[in-house]
This record gives structure tokens, sequence and C-alpha cells, in this order.
């Protein structure tokens, strides 16, 4: 489980970096306090509290390449790359594949946003983190070995459902995002760990 999880950084809310041999990957930086220069950054929306033009541009180093949804690539200059649910691309070594991410019965993330969640492939492992996504059948497809799920509640999937989320995905591992300052708490990340079957690691945030 220690091993799945090595490279991978918490950085709160949504933003992870995960950093291995193939480079440093960041998704949904916001906020953050220290940088080190990506060499892939991934945004899943253009909510605010995924999408911060100035963290993008705090990260960006000559040969980042960005990859997102169309809505906010037309906010992005430079290498960005679009994708929509279903894609799939290679950055100099590491795999991403763009994933459906949306809400079947709220205005929030309407499926037809096109909005994703990120399947990426580094260090030897599939990471898979949700985005802004409620508990969906096409979860069932998903094969990974470590799930970065949203537990906060209204606007995504809630404690239980992601118990359930990481039902149908069995990763060797899964950590609550989501959580900590604009929605959802410790005890909805603590939750969610007694309520999954599947092992849950809470990360601690290193922003
Ligand atoms: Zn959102
Ligand atoms: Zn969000």
């Amino acid at each position: 489980m220690e091993k799945l999880l090595e490279g991978i950084t918490w950085l709160g809310h949504d933003s992870f970096r995960i950093t291995s041999a193939e480079g440093v990957v960041y998704i949904d930086p916001r906020n953050l306090h220290r940088t080190e220069p990506a060499d892939v950054i991934l945004i899943t929306h253009e909510h605010h509290d995924h999408f911060s033009p100035t963290d993008v541009e705090k990260l960006r180093k000559p040969g980042t390449a960005i990859v997102t949804i169309k809505q906010v690539a037309a906010q992005l200059k430079g290498d960005v790359r679009v994708v929509k649910p279903g894609d799939t691309l290679s950055v100099g070594g590491i795999i991403v594949e763009a994933v459906l991410a949306y809400n079947p019965s709220k205005q929030f993330h309407p499926r037809p946003a096109g909005n994703v969640g990120f399947i990426v492939t580094a260090g030897g492992r599939r990471i898979y983190h949700a985005g802004d996504t409620d508990l969906i059948p096409e979860m069932s497809d998903i094969k990974a070995d470590v799930a970065l799920l949203p537990v906060g509640g209204k606007y995504t999937m809630d404690a239980g459902e992601a118990a359930r989320a990481a039902d149908l995905i069995q990763p060797g591992v899964a950590v609550p995002m989501h959580w900590g300052d604009l929605i959802g708490t410790r005890d909805d990340a603590e939750s969610f760990r007694k309520l999954s079957k599947v092992p849950v690691v809470i990360l601690e945030n290193q922003n």
C-alpha cells in the first residue's frame, strides 16, 4: 500500500503532485505555497477550485504540457492538449487517460459539460483521479491501482458513495479528496475509511 502511494503528495482539496521516474505531474493545482516545475499539468474542469491560472503559471517551465478539456484550454496558451472523456495520450512516458466525471442528477457537473477525471500511468501504477463526480456506472470500467476519490458531498460523492465507488473499482488503495477547506471535513475522510472495504489511506496536506 505504501509502495503504491510512493511519490503521490496531497496538496489540499483536489490538488496532487505525482513524482515518478517519468517526471512531475500536477493535478488540479490550486493555492500552492511551494512549487516544483511540472512536466505535465492535468486540469479536470474549469471550476475555480480546480483550475487556477496563477498556479498553472507558477508550475510552468519550457516544455510543460497541460492536458485539459476545451473550456479550460480556451483560457490558456502554449502546449495545451485538449481531451474529452475516452481519450488517451502520452506525454514524455506518462500515459494520461481522460474518463467521464459528472453528476447524474445535480446541476453542478452535467454530463454534457464534458468534464473529466484522469487515469495517470506513472511509476508503474495506474492512478485514478476522479475529478468532480458522483458515483457513476462507468466507474466499473475503471482499472486503477490507486483511486483518489472525492468524499465532501454536495458537488460530488459523499463518503458512503465513495466507499461504493471504491468497491466497484477495487484499487489496491483509495485516498479521499475534495475535503479539508472548501467542503468536506476530516470526519468525511474518516467515515470513508471506515465504510470502505478497500484499504483507505488519508493523506496529510503537504501544501
Ligand atoms: Zn466542480
Ligand atoms: Zn470541486
